[in-house]
């Protein structure tokens, strides 16, 4: 398979060179013939290949322009199966990929949080206006460490993405992945993630983006108590209201508390701050 001669660290490019990795992730996807599937950064094509080996069509999106003389090479007779798109996964437009995607990717960490968020909130909008199946699933090969921060329920590990991702998707950790199976290797261990869409019955803020702030608000003040914390928000009598202990630190607040303070901070801003 081909490679660039320099890697760009900048776009996260760690190529995976382990088959039996790539086989796993194939195996944990098992991808169908008429899948809408979407691979993020198909770099060089080690997973493209396989994946092309599998269904009848793939969409791909791949910031790095400069790599797709490679990828198409790597890809040979199958790179007419491959719909590419170049540019900046942040800023595509999902909407134009088409119902009951499913994504795949071995993520380039630096936007692995960003990413989350987007997808989460683009197919949970979708799905209550729109009445739509945006996405079925993602796979996605993440740093250890934000794998661990994605599953956490509590803790070091737990802050505003383990809140936003678990409100947004139910998350199964699948298998861990060495360092030496890139090319080139990556000071840390990585880890393959599944993310399924929840049942629209669980998305149940009233306001996305008030969860999202009061979750923002609270973990940059991580080491105070939510009463302190959230000062600007609740006072004394908000706090008995809503029969919680606002002595706790962030991270010691369920999803489930914190989707019950954007709720009741939705009906306060729509009685002009009262309750
Ligand atoms: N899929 C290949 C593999 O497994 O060998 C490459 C994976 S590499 C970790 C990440 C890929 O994502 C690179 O090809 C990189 O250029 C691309 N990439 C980086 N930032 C991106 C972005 N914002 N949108 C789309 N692709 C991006």
């Amino acid at each position: 398979m081909l490679k660039p001669k320099y890697p760009k660290h900048a776009l996260g490019q760690n190529f995976l060179q382990d088959l039996q990795v790539v086989a796993k992730i194939i195996a944990a996807l098992d991808p169908k013939p008429n899948d809408n599937l979407l691979e993020i950064g198909p770099g060089t094509g080690a997973l493209t290949a396989r994946l092309l080996a599998k269904v009848n069509k793939l969409k791909a999106v791949e910031l790095d322009a400069s790599l797709a003389p490679l990828l198409k090479q790597n890809l040979g007779e199958d790179f007419a199966k491959l719909e590419l798109h170049l540019g900046d996964i942040l800023t595509f437009n999902l909407d134009s990929l088409g119902p009951n995607l499913r994504i795949v990717s071995n993520l380039p960490y630096q936007i692995s949080t960003p990413l989350i968020f987007k997808l989460g909130a683009w197919q949970a909008k979708a799905r209550m206006l729109e009445d739509a199946t945006p996405l079925i699933d993602v796979h996605l090969m993440l740093q250890q460490e934000v794998a661990d921060r994605l599953v956490a329920t509590g803790g070091a590990n737990f802050g505003r993405l383990s809140v936003m991702a678990q409100y947004y998707f139910d998350i199964a950790p699948l298998f861990t992945v060495p360092p030496s199976a890139f090319w080139p290797q990556p000071k840390v261990f990585s880890s393959v993630v599944r993310l399924v869409p929840k049942p629209i019955s669980a998305l149940t803020a009233k306001n996305l983006d008030h969860l999202a702030q009061l979750v923002q608000v609270s973990f940059s003040a991580r080491r105070k108590t939510m009463r302190n914390a959230l000062s600007g928000y609740f006072d004394a009598s908000d706090w008995q209201r809503l029969a919680i202990d606002p002595q706790r630190r962030p991270e010691r607040f369920s999803v489930a508390e914190y989707i019950k303070l954007s709720n009741y901070y939705t009906n306060k801003i729509g009685r002009g701050g009262r309750i």
